[in-house]
């Protein structure tokens, strides 16, 4: 591609696989993780976008697949959930679920009954465990602390990932880069060049991969460092750029703001 000007390839030159993040890079985020929604626009683009790549697309997301399902419904697509631990490899195969969840229940329940009154929410996602603080900011300092505490007991094989609004404790092979690896080694990924979408520091091993496979990692709303070649300033410009690019065959390609390395 051309760098100074962030044009890829158009269809059906480009042999592109298409990786997305959903929450901060699709949606727009809530102060709840329930409370978003997706427009029946948004569904027709990815149907549109899945069959124009020949497959060759999927979520990959910290959400568990069932959660995406509903929020998508009746949408399916191919997908990598909580972080690479869950996959469907099929728009309606079977969900590889995560590994017996190691038992969170009781870290989850101390970190509740500090904090869950005050508008933080914990969210349990079996073997991953997510506790939101956007609508109360100023928390997160102390949830970072009480998910830090958690560690420490757990076994090892676990880390903390703080993101743009909130701290997650997971196993370690939670990572999307691994997630998309996986898919790229199959059908109809492999042999294409892939493009990932994401928005927050659990995305960034993912915009590590892409780029060691010679593909195009763009981040949403960059702030501070990020491994991403490439930006896009919000959710609407991710949107009408993937449209432009991949979703309208007669529409003029829209071009990528190129960070500087
Ligand atoms: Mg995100």
């Amino acid at each position: 591609m051309n760098s100074q000007s962030g044009l890829i390839p158009r269809l059906p030159e480009g042999r592109w696989a298409l990786f997305l993040d959903i929450d901060g890079t699709l949606l727009e985020h809530a102060a709840h993780p329930d409370a978003v929604s997706v427009s029946e626009e948004l569904r027709v683009l990815l149907e549109r976008i899945e069959r124009r790549l020949d497959g060759a697309l999927a979520f990959i997301t910290g959400r568990s697949i069932a959660a995406v399902d509903h929020l998508f419904d009746p949408l399916k697509l191919r997908i990598a959930g909580l972080y690479g631990l869950e996959h469907r490899l099929l728009p309606n195969g079977q969900v590889e679920a995560a590994d017996e969840p190691a038992d969170m229940a009781a870290l989850a329940d101390e970190i509740e009954l500090e904090l869950a009154s005050k508008a933080v929410y914990v969210e349990r996602k079996g073997p991953v465990l997510a506790i939101h603080t956007r609508a109360a900011p100023q928390l997160l300092k102390r949830a970072t602390e009480l998910v830090g505490a958690a560690l420490a007991r757990l076994p090892k094989g676990y880390r903390v990932i703080a993101g743009n609004a909130g701290v997650e404790l997971m196993p370690l092979e939670a990572a999307k880069g691994a997630a998309i690896r996986r898919f790229m080694q199959l059908d109809p990924f492999s042999g294409r060049r892939p493009v990932f979408l994401g928005d927050d520091t659990s995305d960034e091993n993912g915009f590590d991969t892409v780029n060691a496979l010679g593909g195009i990692s763009i981040r949403v709303k960059p702030q501070g460092e990020t491994a991403a070649r490439f930006a896009i300033e919000d959710v609407a410009g991710a949107i009408a750029w993937l449209g432009a690019n991949f979703g309208d065959p007669a529409g003029a390609a829209l071009p990528l703001r190129a960070l500087s390395a």
